[in-house]
């Protein structure tokens, strides 16, 4: 039987061990091994298409570099594709400015233009202002809607074709759990490998090329190839619900190797039949801001109406 101490099958030393396929490691393989799963998962998805802008959101931690390397080095030679990089800035002082230094390093290696979009500028407030305002809802809902809202607004504004996410195996199954949990198909159907069909131009759709990677593949990686990384936690996080997930998660990759990989498998398949049966009818546009929406007002409009009236009666 071979045990952790095992070198790889090239006969260097093991560096990693994936415990799920029972494999032993060196760097280079396990690189290798990185490269080829994220290739084969834009190829068969086909997640990249060509002559597109591709833009990459990055914030600093390491999934983010680690996809920013990826794409840099699979697609680099690729002279149809045009690579840009994207960072949002929520005004989280002490924290976020330590990211934006990261990815600018990152950035600056690998020749990729960097463009930064702040809060502030977009919606004239910042995280700090908001965060402590609104305890039943909690900061990390505004942070999410309005995140997303300036990432389509940044890609459409710097003519991106598609969107590249660094979420990872982890990332996507804690999601499958927590829309389970919480019987929210609606979100259930938005998630799977590929986005949903949209006809909305103001739409730019986003993708996760590092889905098939567990997390501690992506941060191995990204040491690995010492990419530079913020490694700290900001300040206003409250994932309660996603931190309990992701700690039941990675018990039963502990015992049960393998278990990441099959939820977000069957939730793949599950979210196609959904797709199947889908008739809600397409997003339109919120009478407000005229950004493509699935509710008027957009969230974006009432979170912000919301901060005004929060900040009206304090
Ligand atoms: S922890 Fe919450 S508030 Fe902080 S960056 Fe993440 S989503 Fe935003
Ligand atoms: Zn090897
Ligand atoms: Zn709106």
């Amino acid at each position: 039987m071979r045990t952790a101490a095992d070198p790889c099958t090239c006969g260097r030393p093991s560096a990693v061990y994936l415990a799920y396929g029972k494999e032993h490691l060196c760097v280079r393989c396990f690189a290798r091994l990185v490269e080829k799963r994220v290739r084969t998962t834009v190829r068969k998805h086909r997640l990249i298409r060509h002559h597109q802008r591709v833009g990459v959101c990055v914030s600093g931690g390491k999934d983010s570099a680690t996809a920013l390397h990826l794409m840099h080095r699979l697609y680099r030679k690729r002279s149809d594709l045009d690579l840009v990089a994207i960072t949002v800035d929520e005004g989280i002082a002490g924290y976020r400015e330590h990211g934006i230094a990261a990815c600018r390093e990152n950035c600056a290696r690998f020749d990729i233009p960097h463009h930064v979009f702040t809060f502030h500028d977009a919606f004239g407030i910042t995280m700090d202002d908001v965060a402590g305002l609104d305890d039943e809802l909690g900061p990390c809902t505004y942070c999410g809607v309005l995140r997303r809202r300036l990432l389509n607004s940044a890609a459409r504004e710097l003519g991106v074709d598609v969107l590249v996410l660094g979420h990872n195996a982890d990332d996507e199954a804690q999601s499958v759990l927590m829309n389970l949990l919480r019987g929210d198909d609606r979100r259930m159907i938005s998630m799977g490998p590929v986005p949903p069909r949209t006809a909305d131009p103001a739409w730019i759709p986003r993708v996760r090329p590092l889905r098939a990677l567990l997390e501690r593949e992506t941060t191995a990686y990204a040491v690995a190839k010492d990419l530079t990384m913020e490694l700290g936690e900001c300040p206003h996080v409250t994932r309660a619900f996603r931190v309990a997930v992701r700690d039941m998660l990675k018990d039963l990759e502990h015992q049960y190797p393998g278990s990441t990989h099959t939820v977000v498998r069957t939730s793949d398949r599950l979210v196609a039949r959904l797709r199947e049966h889908d008739d809600r009818p397409p997003a339109t546009a919120c009478s407000s801001c005229g950004e493509p929406s699935s509710g008027d007002p957009c969230m974006v409009c009432s979170l912000l109406k919301r901060v005004q009236e929060k900040c009206s009666t304090d």
